[in-house]
């Protein structure tokens, strides 16, 4: 099959042309002075990303072993852990937390709706003893976010570390992680950063390294070790094994872009092309997958597929009759979604998801009002509209 002429997925996500240009840097000698300094130039740049003073590790592996390292380094047989659940990400966080022995508590709510803080504030005043708090920042799969700015000073208060799912949030909403008190954050950069996947960009507080440390069950010596990463290499300069290095030349090259752009105008810009998509997809009749746009998220839209319908059926019509590739919902419902993730949230790529997943709509038999549905998306970015660069 051709390739897709555009890639509005939940991530991987389109990289920049300068992202792709950084992947194909030369590979160096991973302790080549040049690439050390790119290494700790990159970690740094991931900090003032993730706004932190705290360590950074820079793990080679897809984000979700960054978060199954985190989740490792933090529990034990019988460590008494709260996991919140608003999606397939958060529910995934507590097999594997179960799986690693822990006494796993959880709230859960409803695939289109978010974890109301009072409920955990509630909770924890409840049951005193929770050592670690788990949270999925943005629930990529249905579209919606969980406000983890409360969650994690009201962990804190309560003398509970936060492990939080921050991979597909950062860069396109606000993310703070020493305001919001966050032991450990994990990013993925192939969402709102743009750029490859491949990496995990973990921050870690010395309270949650002084967890890990005194853990007999946290990984050493392994590919999954946290702490392999703190002691030789943020203590002791040596690479427990090879960092990608390709990946990581990517990783700075996004995170530059990033920077330059400014974290909050990112952030607007994909707030943005989130809030044209929305009205878009409300003014064609069709429903958008989370209970309200308040707690929808701004790096990906997930609508709801009009009965009659399934989500693969629609993503196929639409990749193969349009060229346009656009995400599932991972079996979070029957939903597909539009991603706004690094250059996607940006000009016209809301109108041209709206129109080839309304045309697909459509095509397929439901009712859609497809000009409706460009008119108000148009009407959003137009009142914003900059000149291009
Ligand atoms: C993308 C993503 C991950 C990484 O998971 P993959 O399915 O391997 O891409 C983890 N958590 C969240 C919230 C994500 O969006």
């Amino acid at each position: 099959m051709r390739d897709p002429e555009f890639t509005l997925s939940a991530g991987p996500t389109a990289a920049s042309p300068g992202v792709l240009a950084a992947l194909g840097s030369p590979i160096t000698y991973h302790y080549d002075p040049a690439f050390l300094e790119c290494f700790r130039r990159t970690e740094r740049k991931v900090a003032q990303i993730l706004q932190t003073a705290n360590d950074v590790v820079l793990m080679q592996g897809e984000a979700v072993l960054g978060l199954e390292a985190a989740a490792r380094g933090l529990v034990s047989p019988g460590s008494k852990v709260l996991n919140l659940v608003s999606g397939i990400f958060g529910k995934g966080m507590g097999y594997w937390l179960r799986d690693f022995g822990a006494d796993v508590h959880e709230i859960e709510v409803a695939y289109n709706d978010a974890v109301d803080p009072a409920e955990v504030e509630r909770f924890l005043a409840g049951h005193p003893g929770i050592e670690v708090v788990a949270v999925v920042h943005s629930e990529t799969p249905s579209g919606t976010y969980n406000p983890v700015d409360a969650i994690g000073k009201i962990a804190h208060a309560h003398g509970a570390l936060t492990l939080v799912d921050c991979v597909s949030s950062v860069g396109g909403m606000p993310f703070k992680a020493d305001e919001w008190e966050l032991d450990i954050c994990v990013l993925g950069p192939q969402k709102c950063l743009g750029g490859p996947p491949g990496m995990s960009l973990i921050s870690v507080s010395d309270d949650a390294w002084k967890r890990i440390r005194a853990n007999p069950a946290a990984p050493r010596s392994s590919f999954l070790s946290l702490l392999d990463w703190k002691e030789q290499w943020l203590e002791g300069e040596k690479f427990p094994y090879t960092p990608s290095v390709s990946d990581v030349h990517g990783v700075e090259a996004a995170c530059d872009e990033l920077l330059e752009e400014g974290i909050d105008a990112s952030i607007r810009r994909h707030e943005l092309a989130a809030r044209a998509t929305r009205a878009g997809i409300r003014a064609m009749g069709i429903e958008l997958w989370p209970r309200s746009e308040e707690i929808s998220a701004a790096c990906v839209t997930a609508v709801a597929v009009p009965d009659g319908l399934t989500d693969l059926q629609v993503r196929a019509h639409v990749r193969e009759r349009y060229g346009v590739m656009i995400s599932g919902g991972q079996g979070a419902g029957n939903l597909v979604r539009l991603g706004h993730m690094g250059l996607t949230a940006s000009g016209m790529y809301p109108v041209v998801g709206l129109a080839a997943l309304g045309r697909s709509l459509a095509d397929l038999g439901a009712q859609v009002e497809i000009g409706a549905g460009i008119e108000a998306a148009l009407e959003v970015l137009a009142a914003e509209a900059a000149p291009v660069a």
